[in-house]
């Protein structure tokens, strides 16, 4: 192993002050090192300033780390600064792009989504297709817990306005192909959104690789603070769209009703933004770096495979998703006839073994794998093989204290 992650666990506090927390929910939040903690509390501590509004030193200073911040996260995935907008998270950039969307839908329209999204991508294509009178098609996943990509040229045609596609499934852990979706999205004239909060801290992100117009993401789920996020918006839609929220930031001119918005993405962050948050998430784009993306991404790998081997080595367990590496984050579920799903993360919880049960929202999804919910054990960079096998005996270990 690389030896920097074999060290990775001592950047984290919660680590040291925890020895037997064995984390393995980091799908939901990942731990924040140390690194990422003194960037934000010394901005808040020591160069606290709005930011694009004073002209004293520590508010300028405060805008140009604010914007530094901007051009890293662009750096990372490959766009242009004015494509990066900051939100509150993959809800909000979701929402975002929703709002922004709808009004090119109509009664008789069609808005595609896969099977495997979460609630925050599914759930307001839901009501805006309830509202517009539009149809809402979904992609199915194969017993192997892949998107069935057959069925595409039935579900996205000249009817169709929007497809909506999870990068990489929080359930399954399956790694989707986002741009044979976008291509297809676009050879009809679709709109596409990518929701990326289980892709971006796992595997490196390009998203002109992808080509899709809208990609979300949060920085609680790569090493980040919660509360911030990034909508990525492809510069040649950034001059039409319709911002949802205006106020302070946003505009450049307003005389009577006459109303001039500043360029993006400032027309799109309405309001005094987390900049901490932002800081934070620059600082996130920093750590991953510094472990080596593509190391990182062997390491994980490595123990994806321990993980499921040992999972399926277990009586009676059913394991949803692919069982094999290929296109893969290190997210895995399962389920054991014997014991409900919050029996089982109860127990594990009980052990200092931090596993999450339930729906995940994503209920379409998960109520046709278990209507109990499913366990969900997610990992990341200080995951270890320990952790593994603590969570392996943990399993045993409760099922003995329900059977004896
Ligand atoms: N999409 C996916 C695939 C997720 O896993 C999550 C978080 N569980 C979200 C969206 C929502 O992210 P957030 O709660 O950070 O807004």
């Amino acid at each position: 192993m690389n030896p920097r992650l074999r060290q990775v666990k001592s950047d984290f506090p919660i680590f040291s002050a925890k020895p037997g927390l064995v984390y393995l929910d980091s799908a939901a939040t990942s731990q924040m090192p140390r690194q990422i903690l003194e960037t934000i509390s010394n901005f808040d501590a020591l160069e606290r300033a709005s930011v694009h509004r004073g002209v004293y030193p520590e508010a300028e200073a405060a805008t140009e780390r604010f914007e530094a911040a901007r051009a890293s996260v662009a750096l990372f995935i490959g766009a242009a600064s004015s494509e990066i907008v900051f939100t509150s998270g993959t809800t909000d950039s979701l929402h975002l792009a929703a709002q922004m969307t709808a009004a090119r839908i109509f009664e008789g329209d069609a808005i595609v989504v896969t099977a495997m999204e979460h609630h925050s991508a599914l759930v307001p294509w839901t009501v805006i297709a309830r509202e517009r009178g539009a149809v809402l098609r979904t992609i199915p996943v194969d017993h192997e817990g892949r998107l069935d990509m057959s069925t595409l040229p039935m579900l996205i045609d000249e009817r169709t306005k929007v497809v909506v596609v999870t990068a990489a499934s929080n359930v399954l852990g399956t790694v989707n192909p986002v741009s044979e979706i976008v291509r297809a999205a676009k050879a009809v004239g679709a709109a596409t959104i990518v929701d990326a909060a289980q892709y971006v801290s796992h595997l490196s992100l390009r998203v002109s690789d992808w080509g899709a117009d809208f990609v979300a993401l949060s920085g609680h789920k790569m090493y980040g603070p919660t509360g911030i996020g990034v909508l990525y918006i492809r510069q040649t839609l950034v001059d039409d769209l319709v911002p949802v929220r205006l106020g302070g930031g946003t505009i450049d001119d307003l005389q009577g009703t006459e109303l001039v918005l500043r360029p993006a993405p400032w027309k799109f962050e309405a309001g005094t933004p987390h900049i901490a948050g932002a800081l934070g998430l620059a600082a996130a784009i920093d750590y991953l770096q510094s472990l080596d993306m593509a190391a990182l991404a062997r390491h994980e790998e490595e123990l994806t495979r321990q993980l499921i081997v040992g999972l399926l080595s277990l009586d009676d367990v059913r394991l949803f998703g692919p069982t094999n590496l290929v296109d893969r984050v290190p997210v895995v579920s399962f389920a054991l006839p014997d014991v409900h799903p919050h029996d089982l993360a109860t127990l594990l919880g009980r052990q200092g073994i931090a596993v999450r049960a339930g729906h995940h929202c994503s209920l379409p999804l998960v109520r046709n794998l278990d209507p109990r919910g499913v366990v969900r054990v997610s990992l990341a960079a200080y995951s270890t093989e320990n952790d593994i096998a603590m969570l392996l005996e943990g399993i045993e270990n409760a099922r003995k204290t329900l059977y004896g």
